[in-house]
This record gives C-alpha cells, structure tokens and sequence, in this order.
C-alpha cells in the first residue's frame, strides 16, 4: 500500500527527480527546449499524454503534457485530464518531488497583474464543485492542504495563497464570492486534481502559476488569456528555470 499523504516521509529525503506537469503545450515547450530535454515520448500508447525527460546537473527532470484532443486538435486543459497524466507520470517514472506550472487567472484585489508568478500555499481548493451535503461538501471543495512551497516561495520570491481549480475559464457570481471568502489568489484549472492524486500517491506538490488575466475586471477573460499568454509564459519559464536550478543544488523536502 502506498502511504496516503506525505506526512509519513522523512524530512531530510533528499530530491533527485522532480516530475513538471503542464496542461498546455505553449506553456512548458519552450522551458523544456531551453533546459534541453528529450523529444516527446507517449506516457500511454492510446492517450495524448506526452513527456519529455533529462537531467540539469544531477537532478532528473521529467515534463509531462496532457497531449492534443484528437477530436479538437486542442490541449487537453482542465481536471480529467490532469488527474490522468499525474496518475501515469507516478505510476511509470520514480518522482521526488511534482509541480504543477501553467498559467492563471489573477484578482486585482489581491494585487495581481498579468506576468505575476504565484505559488500555491495553505490549500488547492474546486470552486466550482457544489455539492450541499455535510461531508461531501468539504471533500467536493476542499482545500487540499500543502505541505510544501513555502521555503521555495521565499528564496524565489514569489506571493503565495490559496489557489482554486474548477473546469470553466469564466466565473459566476457565487465562485467570485467564494474566492473572496477563501482570499483565493489565482484561479486555475487543474492544480487541486493534481495535488489530490499526488497526496494520494504520498508524492510531495506544489504549484506555480503565472497570470494571464485578471479574473475581477471587466475585461473578457478569454481575449486578455489570449493577448498575454506569451508574457505570462516568459516569466513562468524563468521561474521553473531557477526552481530547477535550486533543486539541483541538492534539496532536502524539509528545504522545499
Ligand atoms: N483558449 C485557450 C484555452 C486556455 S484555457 C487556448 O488557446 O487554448 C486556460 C488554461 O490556462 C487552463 O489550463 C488553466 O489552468 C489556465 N488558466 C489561465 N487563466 C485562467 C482563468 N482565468 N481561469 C481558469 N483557468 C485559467
């Protein structure tokens, strides 16, 4: 049996492999060709999935993509397939340490503008996941707690809150208001399905995020995602860059 949660690792477990998940191709391309990993491999011989492998210094690096809809010829965004390519990626390739990096929606309430770089920190949670039944609300919701980021956060100097995932790119009034009640900072769809899969599989996660459009303006979310993708996706390679860079330094999870 696989231990459920990270609790149980020890803290001074050193991180040699780290395992990258990205929703989208335009999201992690360019930092898996910058690093110098290997061409795309198939995580399964039915499914989109792909990932990319190789090494900065002595740190493995695996990415994974969740691959190109073969009806749409689009990424496979969103939370089924997030949930299906950290299950493959764990099952087949031995991972320390996962993250989650892709782009967000940001809240000019909390100070977010596009090009901002979040980590995720206290909890994941699914805002548009409503179920009003005592028990089955909290599991439908969440938060998924995090137990790591926040060392990494300092030293890169990132902003960290709770993150919300849920399968829509727009936002109806009760998910504004519960980002409000949650001081929700990035709004996502796929780091809590990946998280929950992760602490299952006793994996240690974390997320970052970089925004491409700011949820609480008047201004439609899927032109400003469009315009800013590529500013959004500049600095969130520079970020995983030094990330990795810091990993292969040689970490301890209790250094994560
Ligand atoms: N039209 C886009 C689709 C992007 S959907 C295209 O060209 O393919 C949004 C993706 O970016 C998801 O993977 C999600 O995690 C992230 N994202 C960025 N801004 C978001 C927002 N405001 N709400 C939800 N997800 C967002």
């Amino acid at each position: 049996m696989q231990p459920n949660g990270t609790a149980g690792q020890p803290t001074d477990r050193p991180i040699r492999s780290v395992g990258v998940i990205f929703a989208m191709e335009a999201e992690g391309a360019s930092v898996a060709d910058t690093i110098g990993l290997g061409p795309p491999e198939p995580l399964h011989e039915n499914l989109p999935m792909r990932i990319r492998r190789g090494r900065l210094d002595d740190l493995e690096v695996t990415m994974a993509f969740n691959g190109i809809d073969s009806d749409h010829q689009v990424d496979r965004i969103g939370t089924e397939a997030a949930t299906l390519t950290t299950w493959m990626l764990l099952q087949q390739q031995r991972i320390d340490l996962l993250v989650n990096a892709g782009t967000c929606g940001g809240f000019q309430a909390r100070e977010g503008h596009v090009g901002k770089v979040y980590m995720a920190g206290y909890g994941l949670y699914f805002h548009d996941h409503r179920v009003n039944i005592d028990g089955f609300r909290e599991y439908a919701e969440g938060p998924i707690m995090l137990s790591h980021g926040s060392v990494l956060a300092g030293e890169l100097g990132l902003d960290s809150g709770p993150v919300s995932t849920g399968c829509s790119l727009d936002v109806t009034p009760a998910e504004i208001r519960f980002f409000q009640e949650r001081g929700v900072i990035a709004k996502d769809m796929e780091a809590a399905a990946i998280a929950r899969v992760a602490r299952d599989m006793g994996i240690p996660c974390i997320a970052v995020k970089s925004v491409t459009d700011i949820v609480d303006s008047d201004k439609p979310t899927h032109e400003e995602f469009l315009r800013n993708l590529a500013r959004a996706v500049d600095r969130l390679d520079e970020v995983v860059i030094s990330l990795l860079r810091l990993l292969a330094e040689g970490r301890t999870l209790d250094r994560i």
